[in-house]
């Protein structure tokens, strides 16, 4: 059997490719779509993902609205800048670099966020809206790993799927996602007994663990789908994912690899939840 090796980079530059024609066309309408990017402090590690994140907004037409705060930045000025972009018309999307400073609370600061700049999906109105099946913003990396599925011929509906891992920003609502798409989702977790056995049912495994190679063939049935969302740096300074690729690709019939996998996706997504949220606020 031909293992599939499912290719993240190509998907996530078509998608950013479409959200650009549709900026054009928003743009050609008067429209401009605007993203308030804030990090407070200046971590190396958000200092790239934010770099980041501001070359796709060049690249697709978004318009990136930068706030550098110093470390000290307290609370209450992280809320009132917070406030004063929810009020701003020509912003579509709000998003805060996690970590913050220990003296901020986080969860305070997304609470804050109007639901409807929620870009990154991480408020909680957001996640009630994904849990009973109502519209609004998703989080991008499992927004993502569900456009890597289709976009790969992968169909979802009726197959045993399961989710290792429950963090808010990954495990959870990708176990939503799954069952919005009509799959059967097992979501196992640290505590879990027979880890092996329950992820050699699945037909779609999805592992986000934060564990270098921590699933190898014994973990994987014959012909099963397989999404890596891990990312680390090994001992020889290259990246691998939570699945030890070379052990279990020839079993699989399509895998993510890492680096060009999942981790393209979660940026592209974020592109494309800022298009969506200036479509929604157009009445489109
Ligand atoms: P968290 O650390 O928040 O969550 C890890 C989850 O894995 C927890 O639910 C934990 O269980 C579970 N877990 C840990 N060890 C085991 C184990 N031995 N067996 C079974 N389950 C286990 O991580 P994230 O979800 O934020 O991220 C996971 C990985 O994905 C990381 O490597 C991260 O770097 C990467 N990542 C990649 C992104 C991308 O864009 N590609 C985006 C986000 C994350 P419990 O709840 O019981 O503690």
């Amino acid at each position: 059997m031909e293992t599939k090796i499912i290719d993240g980079k190509a998907i996530s530059a078509q998608i950013k490719e479409e959200v650009k024609a549709q900026i054009e066309n928003l743009k050609k309408e008067g429209r401009e779509v605007a993203l308030a990017v804030i990090q407070v402090g200046a971590d190396p590690a958000s200092s790239v993902y934010v770099g980041n994140k501001k070359k796709a907004c060049a690249y697709v037409g978004i318009k990136s609205l930068a706030y550098e705060l110093p470390e000290e930045t307290s609370e209450e000025e992280l809320l009132a800048l917070i406030d004063k972009l929810n009020k701003m018309e020509t912003c579509d999307g709000i998003l805060v670099q996690l970590p913050l400073p220990k003296h901020i609370n986080e969860d305070k600061v997304i609470e804050a966020i109007d639901p409807r700049k929620d870009v990154d999906g991480f408020h909680t109105q957001s996640v009630g809206a994904l849990c009973i099946g109502q519209p609004g913003f998703v989080s991008c990396t499992p927004a993502g790993i569900i456009e890597l599925l289709k976009r790969s011929g992968v169909a979802i509906e009726g197959k045993e799927c399961v989710v290792v891992g429950r963090s808010n920003i990954v495990g959870k609502p990708m176990a939503l996602l799954l069952l919005r798409e009509n799959g059967t989702v097992t979501v196992a977790h640290s505590r879990t007994k027979n880890l092996k056995e329950i992820c050699r049912r699945a037909d779609i495994l999805v592992v986000a663990i934060g564990k270098p190679k921590f699933i190898d063939h014994e973990y994987i049935k014959e012909g099963a789908v397989v999404i890596d969302v891990g990312i680390h740096r090994n001992e020889n300074n290259k990246l691998c994912g939570d699945v030890d690729f070379e052990d279990v690709k020839d079993m699989c019939s399509a895998i993510t690899p890492v680096p060009g996998g999942v981790g393209p996706m979660t940026i592209a997504m974020l592109m494309y939840n800022c298009l969506h949220s200036a479509q929604m606020q157009q009445g489109m």
